[in-house]
């Protein structure tokens, strides 16, 4: 049985559908929910469940994706693309609606999102907003089925990792810290590289799909290491970052154009990752983040934090 709106808001309004999720029909622009009978569903989820411990992964597995930002929506985009059944959530319901006209499927709940998911992915801007889309009557945990992997994409505070870890294992899942290095562009291509912290056998189970994230998957050890070289590496993007927009900066000061300044330093040995591939950009005054200012602060903060910890630093 299905009903159909006109709108989102309509389609949020059904008080019989046991799920408040939604989906777009392409052809008509309208919004559609599905009523499914529990008992079913719980039974394709256990079918599911063993396809995935028999035979490993193949696109018959549902992922369910939590936060639909730059890069979030561009792991959906990549999976969708892949064949994946492809579930999202983002505070902004706004977010999702190009994801749900290539198929997606819109959860106003996290909760809700994770009963139909076996694995749940997170890209959010830090641990607060993790625990707030984890914890509590509406998280995930409360609605993820025993067995169900959580990975976390964001770039968040190692210990709060380790501590997500913890929780989640208390809870039946399983969970891997999975920060990824590239952007926007790389995410949508599944051709990031991906930094793996966490159990060595679920890493194994699970490393067809990362790759399907991202071409080059590292596993780095323990719970947590993820996170602890994804910093290390956003140590060195950020002080590349700084030092190549300083000297840009002060060669406008000279009184030179950046494209000048870019194509110049190009031709030189001193050429690298920021100075290449932002030349394009920087030389049609795009200056739209594919990895935004405050994000790449919080980074910095975070690195902050672990250097002043007592006992990592000698002061
Ligand atoms: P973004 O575009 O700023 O998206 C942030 C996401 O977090 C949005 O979905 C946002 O929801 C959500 N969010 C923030 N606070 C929240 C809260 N309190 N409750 C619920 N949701 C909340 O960031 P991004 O570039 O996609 O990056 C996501 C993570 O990956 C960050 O940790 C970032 O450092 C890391 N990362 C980014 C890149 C990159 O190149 N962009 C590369 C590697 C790693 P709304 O849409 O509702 O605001």
């Amino acid at each position: 049985m299905s009903k159909v709106a006109k709108s989102k808001e309509t389609a949020k309004k059904f008080q019989d559908a046991p799920f408040s999720c939604y989906s777009i029909n392409v052809d008509t622009n309208i919004y559609e929910t599905k009523k499914k009978e529990n008992s079913l569903f719980k039974f394709s989820l256990r079918t599911r469940g063993d396809q995935l411990k028999n035979s490993g992964f193949n696109n018959e597995v549902s992922v369910g994706v939590i936060g639909l930002g730059i890069m979030g929506s561009s792991f959906a985009f990549n999976l969708l693309s892949r064949g994946y059944n492809v579930h999202v959530y983002n505070r902004t319901d706004e977010k999702a609606k190009p994801l749900l006209k290539k198929g997606a499927i819109f959860y106003s709940i996290p909760r809700e999102l994770a009963l139909v998911t076996d694995i749940i992915m997170t890209s959010l801007t830090d641990q607060n907003a993790i625990d707030t889309v984890a914890f509590g009557e509406d998280g995930f945990l409360n609605g993820a089925n025993k067995g169900c992997l959580w990975i976390d994409l964001s770039t968040i505070d190692p210990s709060a990792s380790i501590r997500h870890s913890e929780v989640a294992k208390q809870s039946g899942l399983e969970r891997l810290d999975t920060p990824v290095v590239g952007s926007k562009d790389l995410a949508l291509k599944g051709d990031l590289v991906v930094l793996v912290g966490g159990s060595r056998e679920v890493f194994q189970k699970y490393e067809k799909f990362l790759k399907d994230v991202g071409k080059t998957v590292i596993y780095l050890g323990a719970d947590g290491n993820g996170h602890k070289m994804k910093l290390a590496i956003n140590l060195y993007l950020g002080l590349f970052a700084e030092s190549f927009s300083e000297a840009l900066a002060f060669s406008q000061k000279l009184g030179f154009e950046a494209k000048t300044f870019v194509e110049t330093v190009n031709k030189t040995p001193h050429r690298n990752y920021i100075s290449e591939n932002k030349r394009p950009k920087i030389v049609q005054g795009d200056f739209k983040p594919a990895f935004s200012l405050n994000n790449l602060f919080k980074d910095l903060e975070l690195i902050k934090e672990q250097i002043i910890k007592p006992g990592l630093y000698c002061q």
